[in-house]
């Protein structure tokens, strides 16, 4: 960056925007950065976005943030993986697992993992590895992440959380590391000539202007589609998904480590236990079902009285911009585009998005070249996000309405998907292929094999053959054998 003084004025204040603000204050600490932050006094927050990844462990790590500081300030409690429940009674498996992956990091009895993954191998060909991964038993005994000094796994693990009290703790976080904050709503947007922002009009009166804005101003994008024009690209064609009814709970007694992502008959439910309460929504397809019919399918599946019930209706734009950075605006959050929640990773993208964004600003400063590989990187992210959610869909083998009929049907799967899949199914390397493909930026080996095993999504016996011949043969044993090494690295 050049010593010139930098003026950032950030748009909007929800889980985006405060994050950011964090991000760039503390990258630019000892620079000569000024950054403002403007958010509408009237206009609310989303207020879902409850559950994390574990880059969000690293966010917290990276700011100095304590999590005995944060997590009892905002109702969070540990989250371990994601169960899916009622995805794939076609083959006959009721639930299973995305876990967070932990690695051993001194345990050398390998063979003891082996035999073990050999013997559950034999008796049944269903057996999934989320299982058999630690953080899966934590999950399944209720277990807390965190571990005592000099203990031999390095657990990962995300949060579940209120994102509002998220929002107000990082606020006071940013104002503590110099950030101003505004509290105006924005009416106008001044372009210079060149079709740059030049400064945020607000109906109380004030013009705030800025070298360069980012637009976290949630799905109105204000900044970068309304006033730059970039077009939305939708995912409608293979996420159908397009509206949500959200449903708190009292808390659990019993706290669990995990979301619960259980199929309805027109999308799914989620489950997220925070201290005070449960979040509880309804993921759906207004294509398939209508909004009465969601609200009265969620109240039923949660055994509340629809009538005294908080029922919240949101309609998700889902998709990405055809550009994250534009002009002298980023966009980040959901002004850059959402997918759907199924895997809770939007507040991981507007992590990363920051982060390589920053990234690139130290390399080439606010550069033309900047800017192109920026915004390919960024798209790339999105889509490979989008496939992996995608293949929840295509795989399910639900027989029970046009929903889940539709989604096994659907043939816009991305040339990646299908390569992916292709390989999976010929018995190829497909640590290689998610290698190749760089997929591993998000979701990586192990991901993919709880995919693909909890949908029992396997290569095809060959004739005569039997479960443990199969493990032998295909991509599992090398990918097991691969994790072990990996732990005996370490
Ligand atoms: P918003 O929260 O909408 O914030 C927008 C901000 O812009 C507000 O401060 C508002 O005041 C301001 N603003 C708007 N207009 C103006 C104006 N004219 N003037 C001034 N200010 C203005 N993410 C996860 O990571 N995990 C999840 O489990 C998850 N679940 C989700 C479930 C659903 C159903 C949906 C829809 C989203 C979910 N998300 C999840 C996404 C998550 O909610 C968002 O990514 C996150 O909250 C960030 O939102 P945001 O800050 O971009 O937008």
């Amino acid at each position: 960056m050049s010593n010139k003084p930098l003026h950032v004025v950030i748009a909007g204040g929800g889980t985006a925007g405060w994050m950011t603000a964090n991000l760039l204050a503390k990258r630019w600490l000892n620079q000569p950065v000024t950054i403002t932050l403007v958010e509408s006094p009237d206009i609310g927050i989303i207020g879902v976005g409850e559950g994390s990844t574990p880059t969000l462990k690293r966010f917290f790590s990276d700011m100095g943030i304590a999590e005995q500081d944060w997590m009892p300030e905002c109702n969070a409690t540990y989250k371990v993986s994601i169960r899916f429940e009622g995805w794939s009674p076609g083959a006959n498996i009721p639930a299973y697992s995305h876990p967070f992956i932990s690695q051993l990091d001194t345990f050398s009895e390998r063979s003891f993992y082996v035999n073990c993954f050999h013997r559950r191998m034999g008796q049944d060909v269903t057996t999934r590895p989320d299982e058999f991964l630690f953080n899966g038993w934590l999950a399944k005994h209720q277990r807390s992440p965190v571990t005592p000094p000099n203990f031999p796994f390095r657990i990962e693990y995300g949060y579940h959380f209120d994102s509002g009290l998220v929002g107000e703790f990082l606020k006071k976080h940013a104002q503590g590391l110099g950030v101003i904050h505004k509290a105006l709503n924005i009416t106008d947007v001044e372009c210079h000539p060149n079709g740059d922002i030049a400064a945020l009009h607000s109906k109380e009166g004030e013009r705030v202007e800025g070298d360069f804005f980012i637009d976290c101003t949630g799905f109105q994008s204000l900044l970068l589609q309304k006033t730059l024009g970039v077009n939305f690209k939708s995912f409608k064609d293979n996420l159908f998904n397009d509206s949500a009814v959200v449903c708190p709970t009292p808390a659990q007694t019993e706290l669990p480590v995990e979301t619960r992502a259980t199929a309805l008959s027109a999308g799914w439910a989620w489950q997220i236990p925070l201290t005070n309460r449960t979040g509880n929504g309804y993921v759906y397809s207004s294509d398939f079902i209508s909004d009465e019919q969601a609200a009265s399918e969620l109240c039923r599946h949660l055994g509340v009285e629809e009538e005294s019930a908080a029922l919240r209706k949101i309609t998700m734009n889902v998709g990405q911009v055809e550009r994250h950075w534009a002009k002298n605006c980023l966009a980040v959050g959901l002004s850059q585009g959402f997918i759907e929640p199924l895997e809770a990773t939007a507040l991981h993208l507007v992590q990363t998005s920051v982060e390589i964004f920053l990234d690139h600003v130290d390399e080439g400063g606010f550069s033309e070249t900047q800017r192109r590989a920026y915004n390919q990187l960024i798209s790339e992210r999105f889509e490979r996000v989008r496939d992996y959610i995608v293949a929840h869909y295509r795989l399910n083998t639900r027989s029970d309405s046009e929903y889940w009929l539709a989604n096994q049907n659907n043939e816009n799967l991305s040339d990646s998907l299908l390569h992916l899949l292709n390989v999976w199914y010929r018995r190829g390397d497909l640590g290689q292929e998610i290698q190749r493909q760089q997929l591993d930026s998000h979701f990586g080996n192990t991901s993919w094999h709880c995919l693909l095993a909890g949908y029992g999504a396997f290569p095809p016996l060959e004739k005569g053959a039997t479960a443990t011949d199969l493990y032998k043969q295909n991509e599992l044993a090398a990918f097991f054998e691969g994790c072990l090494l990996n732990f005996k690295a370490q």
